[in-house]
């Protein structure tokens, strides 16, 4: 037997109904904020990552699937989309439509992360790039509108984490003191510290290592460096979240490593998924798209929700999603009843109602079907109803039964529907 690939895994029914209602309610939410949705390619030149994620990252360093095409060139399975959306609104030249752009996206990342619960090496994220503004304003919708995503697929109890990162110049400073402070403390570190100390001191703010907790929250905060401009679009920020009574905690060990994020940064954390809690993350990267190639400056901010992450929550706090919506579930009895159905089903279907028609078997069979279906309705259509123009309608879950015309079984139905 030929089975999946290790880290990879197929959506089934129910669950992918729950897929199905969380992409359903973000791209219904996001086009309420005039957002656009872009599809990019799933592989891209690997240059592009390596430039636009950063060549000392673990997902580019580690983890990305790589490979080499016939004519030789390095491809690369998208480990994240950021990238391939700016490179898109470069190659485009998108900033000369006028205009914000306002893109979403969602779709498979690959990345050959060590397999654990809930990652997977194929998973999948809904995100959403804003490209053309530096205004604290921009950073405080965006936010706004993922609590909106999160909270209309019926979470709660969610926590949203914020912090500034500061610009080049603020930042600089910043980096210089925490290596000054790591150089004392260094060999306390665990292994992977000790190389960033090196290299990106900005990351052992990440490290996830118990032991290493005390030492790294004695660090200095980032947010007693903040340049003047900078502390006014946190201030900003702030305050525009206050206006909306959205709450947040202030995180100053929330930082992304790379030299082209600016300001604001977010993660949000749901309690119900343990340890590897992040939702979602996102942030500023005024530089990002000058790093890759664009001429003019191109300020953006975007943010990525882990979907495999979201579902998990969305399944734990509403167990009723995965229900199943057969409106009708039609019994024919016998060959003439067969063929009568199947056109009703056909005038039903086209006014929105779900139909499933049980093609074979006997009667008892059918409704028996129609019960572990969770149809509301079972329809019994023999040659006697097709006479009498007046069809058997049981409704599911009280178990009555009633003889229904056509025009009072199309009421029933799409009294519900509609
Ligand atoms: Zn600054
Ligand atoms: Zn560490």
């Amino acid at each position: 037997m030929i089975r999946a690939v290790k880290g990879t895994r197929d959506i089934l029914p129910p669950a992918s109904r729950v897929w199905n209602h969380v992409e359903d309610v973000a791209r219904r939410v996001m086009q309420s904020y005039h957002y656009s949705e872009i599809r990019t390619p799933i592989f891209e030149e690997t240059s592009l990552f390596a430039r636009g994620v950063g060549e000392e990252t673990d997902i580019v360093s580690k983890e990305m699937y790589t490979f080499e095409d016939r004519d030789g060139a390095s491809l690369t399975l998208r480990p994240e989309n950021t990238a391939g959306v700016i490179r898109s609104f470069i190659e485009h030249r998108l900033d000369q439509v006028p205009g914000l752009q306002k893109l979403y996206y969602m779709g498979p990342m690959f990345r050959r992360e060590r397999p654990q619960k809930g990652r997977y090496r194929q998973f999948s994220q809904i995100g959403a790039e804003v490209i053309g503004s530096e205004s604290p304003a921009v950073d405080a919708e965006v936010i706004e509108m993922v609590i909106e995503i999160l909270t209309r697929c019926g979470l709660d109890g969610f926590q949203l984490l914020l912090n500034s990162v500061g610009c080049k110049e603020c930042r600089a400073r910043y980096v210089a003191e925490l290596r000054e402070r790591l150089a004392g403390v260094a060999n306390r570190l665990c292994h992977d510290c000790q190389r960033r100390v090196q290299t990106n001191p900005l990351r052992v703010l990440d490290c996830k290592i118990p032991e290493d907790q005390p030492i790294i929250d004695a660090l200095p905060s980032i947010l007693d460096f903040l340049c003047e401009p900078c502390g006014i679009h946190f201030a900003a920020v702030r305050a525009y979240l206050n206006d909306r009574g959205i709450q947040y905690e202030v995180k100053p060990r929330l930082v992304r490593g790379l030299d082209y994020y600016m300001r604001t940064t977010f993660e949000v954390v749901h309690g119900a998924l343990g340890a590897q809690n992040s939702v979602l993350g996102g942030g500023r990267y005024d530089g990002l798209a000058q790093s890759l190639g664009s001429k003019a400056p191109a300020p953006g901010i975007g943010f990525s929700i882990g979907e495999d992450r979201l579902v998990m929550s969305v399944e734990e706090a509403h167990p009723d999603r995965h229900k199943d919506t057969v409106d009708l579930f039609i019994a024919p009895m016998g060959g003439n009843a067969l063929r009568h159905s199947t056109v009703l089903a056909r005038e039903l279907r086209r006014n929105g109602v779900c139909v499933e028609i049980a093609f074979e078997g006997k009667l008892k069979r059918a409704l028996e079907l129609a019960n572990k279906t969770g149809a509301r309705y079972a329809l019994i259509v023999g040659d006697n109803e097709i006479q009498s123009g007046a069809y058997a309608l049981k409704n599911m879950a009280t178990g009555e039964q009633e003889n229904v015309s056509r025009e009072r079984l199309t009421e029933v139905l799409y009294g519900r529907n509609h």
